[in-house]
């Protein structure tokens, strides 16, 4: 008998009535699609009552482990005071959080405007850089994703994210630091970056040489977990201000303490960003953005704007309750130890499955490429798709990535333990034993 829901419902039901009623490119994992309905710390239940350990997170969104109870009796509470003000009046929720984010975001970023996405925080983002420097030119990144407005549509570096008739003027898009996959064929041991030196050359042939800004992740998210070599950010940020331009660091995806050590993925390269964009498991779920700037950046955008949402006293609440699990609980620490075990246990892997060409990533955020042929390095999406049963087989849900859809991308919520890792590992070693 099909499995039925709390509503009566089965998930075949629930895949028909998603048909139905929400619009098809809204796509879902899976042939026979989940319907998740109940989550706690690592776990999530299916609406047969089937239990997985969750290690994606909802796209890297859940950092600190779902129904975390501080977060849910911060929402709670503040709902039950005030639920919203609109940024016409003060609300201390969002006060508190933009003071926080000023003390652990690096260097002189202090003053932030919160919005409810990843996309806004982008669109902010560009848009004041636009207005600051009084240039128009964006260097974006291929492979990068920035999001689904028009403006963070166009700077993203994929064509499948990218719809018909959304073209901005004025983005061009520099090669990606992809050592994996080199755009200049070389060897990151003595390439001397020339995919960062590039960037130059790009600025003097497809701009008009001033330029506003260079938008990029530390860690590429959607891209694959593409993670650039060492001084690639410091070489690019150089060469971008010298025509004008400031750096926005898009950290949707890396921060906080998703890397390992530090808060900000950008803390790794040793570069300070003028503009910082947040979202995803900065509030645990809720929907937030945020784009936080240095003062005589920030203090540059006109009067007057407004966001109805941004800012809520209740998403604030949630995000101020999940940086606090984040900073009580060093979790920063523990990415950097228990993502040391989990790309240990992935590099033992990889000597084992020819499918595997590489691994990559840093802290709780490991991607795994899979190829036909070590050597074309021809990519490999169905070796993924079947992973991606298996593993559900298994009791454990994954996510995946790339422009070829053929890599694997790991970023469980930031408290994961060993015993997480092992059982993780155990259904990847399965899955692909399958294959
Ligand atoms: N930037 C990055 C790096 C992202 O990964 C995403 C979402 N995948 C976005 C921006 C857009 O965020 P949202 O979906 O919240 O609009």
């Amino acid at each position: 008998m099909a499995a039925q829901n709390i509503a009566g419902r089965s998930a075949a039901d629930d895949a028909t009535r998603q048909k139905e009623f929400i619009w098809p490119c809204v796509g879902t994992y899976y042939e026979h699609p989940l319907v998740l309905e109940r989550g706690e710390g690592m776990y999530v239940w299916d609406s047969s009552g089937t239990r997985y350990l969750d290690c994606f997170g909802g796209v890297l969104t859940t950092s600190v482990g779902h129904a975390r109870p501080e977060v849910v009796q911060a929402i709670a509470s503040q709902a039950g005071a005030i639920a919203h003000t609109s940024t016409l009046y003060i609300n201390k929720p969002q006060l508190d959080l933009a003071e926080k984010v000023a003390a652990i975001t690096p260097g002189r970023l202090k003053k932030s405007f919160l919005t409810n996405s990843g996309t806004e925080a982008d669109e902010t983002a560009m848009l004041l850089a636009r207005i600051y420097t009084g240039n128009y030119e964006i260097i974006a990144l291929r492979h990068a994703y920035h999001g689904r407005s028009m403006l963070a549509m166009a700077a993203t570096g994929h064509a499948p994210w990218k719809h018909g008739p959304s073209g901005v003027a004025g983005i061009v898009h520099a090669h990606a630091p992809y050592c994996y996959r080199c755009p200049f064929n070389l060897e990151p041991q003595s390439c001397a970056l020339e995919c960062a030196r590039d960037v130059e050359e790009l600025i003097q042939t497809s701009t008009s040489g001033a330029v506003a800004a260079f938008i990029a992740e530390p860690i590429m998210g959607v891209g694959g977990f593409i993670t650039p070599p060492r001084d690639y950010f410091k070489v690019v940020t150089e060469i971008v201000r010298r025509y004008g331009g400031i750096f926005i660091c898009d950290e949707v995806q890396t921060a906080w303490g998703r890397t390992g050590e530090k808060w900000c993925g950008i803390e790794h390269w040793k570069v300070e960003p003028e503009v910082m964009t947040f979202a995803k498991g900065m509030a645990n779920g809720s929907p937030i953005g945020c784009t936080t700037a240095v003062p005589e950046v920030a203090d540059r955008y006109p009067s007057l704007t407004f966001s109805t949402f941004g800012g809520n006293p209740v998403t604030a609440a949630a995000a101020l309750a999940t940086i606090r699990v984040i900073e009580e609980n060093d979790l920063p620490q523990n990415a950097l130890h228990v993502g040391g075990y989990l790309r240990s246990r992935l590099d033992e892997l990889k000597d084992k499955y020819q499918v595997i060409g590489d691994v990559r990533g840093m802290g709780l955020m490991q991607g795994i490429e899979c190829v036909k042929d070590r050597k074309t390095k021809e990519p490999d999406p169905q070796a993924v798709l079947r992973v991606f049963d298996e593993t559900r087989k298994r009791g454990v849900l994954i996510g995946k990535g790339g422009l070829y859809g053929n890599v694997i991308r790991l970023g469980p919520p930031l408290i994961a333990g060993r015993s997480d890792v092992d059982e993780l590992v155990t259904a990847l070693d399965g899955a692909f034993g399958a294959l």
